[in-house]
């Protein structure tokens, strides 16, 4: 679905049917991050760039919803491999299991 801001996000919901205007962002599990939570936190979200550059299936993705400077609320997003069993470093590109370079580049 995509956010006010016209991201395509797979972890935005809108319920805009017969007037409702109910929106929540299905990535956030934990219930302080679920009430700091609003659509302006799309606005600087990474999750829709990191979604578009990795679509690894076995990549889970988990945010939760910092401050900076006690008051600017961002989305902190961590990523884990439920196939290496290993945190995922750089969420846009995964953690290389699935995706190793080819030989050509290995061959020396
Ligand atoms: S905050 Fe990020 S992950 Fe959550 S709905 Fe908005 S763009 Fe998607």
């Amino acid at each position: 679905m995509r956010t006010p801001y016209g991201q395509e996000c797979r972890f935005f919901f809108g319920d805009y049917f017969r007037g409702r205007n109910f929106e929540e962002c299905r990535l956030i599990t934990d219930s302080n991050s679920k009430l700091n939570w609003s659509t302006k936190i799309c606005k600087s979200c990474p999750v829709p760039d990191i979604l578009l550059a990795n679509a690894c299936q076995h990549m889970q993705l988990s945010g939760v919803i910092k401050k900076d400077f006690g008051f600017i609320k961002r989305m902190n997003v961590s990523a884990y491999c439920e196939k290496s069993k290993t945190k995922v470093k750089e969420p846009h590109i995964g953690c290389g299991q699935c995706h190793p370079l080819p030989d050509i580049f290995l061959e020396g």
